[in-house]
């Protein structure tokens, strides 16, 4: 700290001993008007005093446990004081921290920048919509807590435009909103969706005190057409959750949904709201319903697991403090698994759907080669990096797979409990002692793995640490499938079709046969991935590869679906013709097998406990 002062002052040549201090409320005006070219304006008052003074950009962001604050959108940044323009400097080793130094006699500084939003298909803004995400728009003091950072917040949208957020306005005028003041940490916990075309419709169940709602902004007016199905699931998620926890941690609750393909397709859980992003389509489109059906059940399912029960190495003073993934498999894992539950108990996804896409999960887990190299722990505690990589040679990298596995691992949890119970305990009891507790506005209170297994134990003893640890830290070949067969079903693979694969196969236009030739594609024949061990593998093929021919005839995902089918009647192996950069070869596939893709189908004389898992409370 003395260090970088020194350096300031020489190269500012200005001298001063004190440090600035801040208090006070920040006052933040964002100017969206010109969101639809993707590119916020903004200014900052921030309450100083003389000397030198460091300001931050958000980096480590909660949700996403990385360090992926867009220092490098961040733009156009001039700070003044008493209109007189100041010289900044970026710290040498920290990208995220301004050193400024305050002129004797000021009390205000003014910040104005810009950040700019557009990442392609995976943009913040478009023509007609917008997710203001306020980590991107402030900056505050250097080692200040969040908690004590005040903010008090405006927006100006494009004509006409309305808005949805979790944050409560004060005053309203035309195009323009401005809010109560709140903390940094609770105006970072409460984005705003905003769109020509908006709809808000009511989902609090009877009987529920506490108001929810979704807020829906689209590229279409159709798209933000809900089905009166699709509001009877959420108002029955709103009540499901009531049974599963007894305790709501906030006051209210927005469901914030943008539907566009112009803009980001993600999901991220706050206290009070959630900032989804689904496609254009997801209420009139069979397979996009069923790919996002568990995605609002999954974000509000973080409301009591991720904002108030927090991982203690995720639960940080402030946005600049490193953030640890460790218990990331419970964070994500166990939100994984319900949200999935969640999605098959209100309807939003049938039995039949559940099924296919547990099938699914387990049997690409059970197809990660990077299994034997890599325990499911350690794609947790990377967290950081993960996300940065390619697609290509995701199988023998690893991803996020603490989110499915983890899902898989507390299936299996959930069936022990139920057996070792006689039925009468489950994995629900656990939400309700580990998540429930008092009603009250939001709040965090961290945890560790042994206040896990404590809680575990307390609803059924067993030696919960020692199965957790041995899944956790396991690099068998195989994926953890206990749950799947304690509840009474089997992974099989056939050549029928399955239907979350269908409905992936619709939405990214990619050929997947993992399970057969150990193979993902896009439907131009560009190789995403092989399976380390698979026949396409054997054979010499490799990701970035683009397939060219099958058998001698140009590629198609018709094509190789016709050659697997005749390949099962022949003697002679597939013959691949692929380009490698500049080079093209013939690889030789020794598959016979067909297309085979994974179900799930009932185990003879096994209760059918899954049944009962999805059944609403
Ligand atoms: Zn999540």
């Amino acid at each position: 700290m003395i260090k970088q002062t020194c350096i300031l002052a020489a190269t500012l040549l200005l001298c001063s001993v004190a440090i600035a201090q801040t208090s006070g409320t920040e006052r933040l005006k964002v100017d969206a008007t010109d969101a639809p070219r993707n590119i916020l304006h903004a200014t900052l008052t921030v309450p100083v005093s003389p000397g030198t003074l460091t300001l931050v950009y958000p980096k480590w962001l909660p949700g996403n446990h990385r360090p992926t604050g867009p220092i490098q959108n961040f733009t156009g940044l001039h700070f003044f004081v008493g209109g007189k323009e100041l010289e900044w400097q970026r710290d040498l080793e920290d990208m995220y921290a301004f050193h400024i130094v305050v002129p004797a006699g000021a009390s205000e500084l003014e910040a104005s920048y810009d950040t700019i939003t557009y990442y392609g298909k995976s943009s913040l803004a478009s023509s007609k919509v917008l997710d203001l995400v306020w980590n991107q728009v402030v900056l505050y003091p250097k080692d200040t807590k969040t908690d004590d950072v005040r903010v008090s917040a405006s927006v100006r949208l494009p004509e006409g435009w309305k808005f949805g957020t979790a944050l409560t306005p004060v005053q309203q005028n035309g195009d323009s909103a401005e809010f109560q003041t709140v903390s940094l940490t609770t105006l970072v916990d409460s984005p705003l969706i905003a769109g020509q075309f908006f709809r808000e419709v009511q989902i609090t169940p009877p009987g529920e005190p506490i108001t929810h709602v979704i807020d829906m902004v689209g590229e279409s007016e159709e798209a933000i057409e809900i089905t009166d199905k699709d509001i009877a699931s959420l108002k029955q998620l709103v009540a499901q959750t009531g049974k599963l926890f007894g305790a709501r941690h906030y006051t209210k609750y927005h469901f914030l949904l943008t539907l566009g393909d112009q803009t980001a397709h993600h999901g991220l859980e706050h206290h009070e709201s959630n900032d989804s992003g689904a496609a254009e389509d997801m209420f009139s489109s069979n397979g996009a319903h069923d790919l996002e059906a568990d995605l609002l059940p999954h974000e509000f399912f973080h409301s009591w697991n991720g904002k108030y029960r927090r991982p203690a190495g995720l639960a940080t003073p402030n946005y600049q403090v490193p953030m640890h993934g460790d218990l990331l498999w419970v964070y994500e894992g166990l939100t994984d698994y319900y949200g999935n539950i969640l999605a098959a108990r209100t309807g939003l996804r049938s039995p039949e759907q559940f099924r296919e896409n547990l099938a699914y999960t387990a049997a690409m887990l059970d197809h990660r080669a990077g299994r034997t190299w890599r325990p499911l722990q350690d794609t947790a505690t990377s967290v950081q990096s993960l996300y940065a990589a390619q697609p290509e040679w995701t199988n023998w990298r690893r991803s996020a797979d603490y989110y499915p596995e983890g899902y898989l691992i507390w299936l299996e949890v959930d069936s022990l409990m139920r057996q070792k119970s006689n039925g009468q305990k489950s994995l629900n009891d656990f939400c309700h002692l580990f998540y429930g507790g008092k009603s009250g506005p939001p709040m965090a209170v961290p945890y560790k793995f042994d206040d896990i297994v404590a809680a575990l134990n307390q609803v059924v003893p067993y030696d919960w640490g020692k199965l957790l640890r041995e899944r956790l830290d396991s690099k068998a070949p195989q994926a953890p499938k206990g749950g799947i067969t304690n509840d009474g079903w089997k992974l099989i693979y056939n050549d029928q079709k399955n239907t979350t694969m269908e409905a992936r196969e619709k939405s990214s236009n990619n050929i997947d046969l993992s399970f057969s030739l150990g193979f993902i594609a896009t439907k131009d024949g560009e190789l995403r991935d092989v399976i380390p061990g698979s026949p396409a593998y054997a054979a010499g093929l490799g990701p970035g590869m683009k397939l060219i021919a099958v058998n001698g005839r140009k590629w198609s995902k018709d094509i190789i679906r016709a050659a697997l089918k005749s390949g099962i009647h022949s003697q002679q192996p597939l013959s691949l013709l692929a380009e490698n950069g500049e080079y093209y070869k013939t690889y030789n596939v020794n598959y016979h097998e067909g297309e085979r893709y994974p179900h799930l189908v009932r185990e003879d004389g096994q209760p059918n406990t899954l049944d009962e898992v999805i059944k609403p409370e």
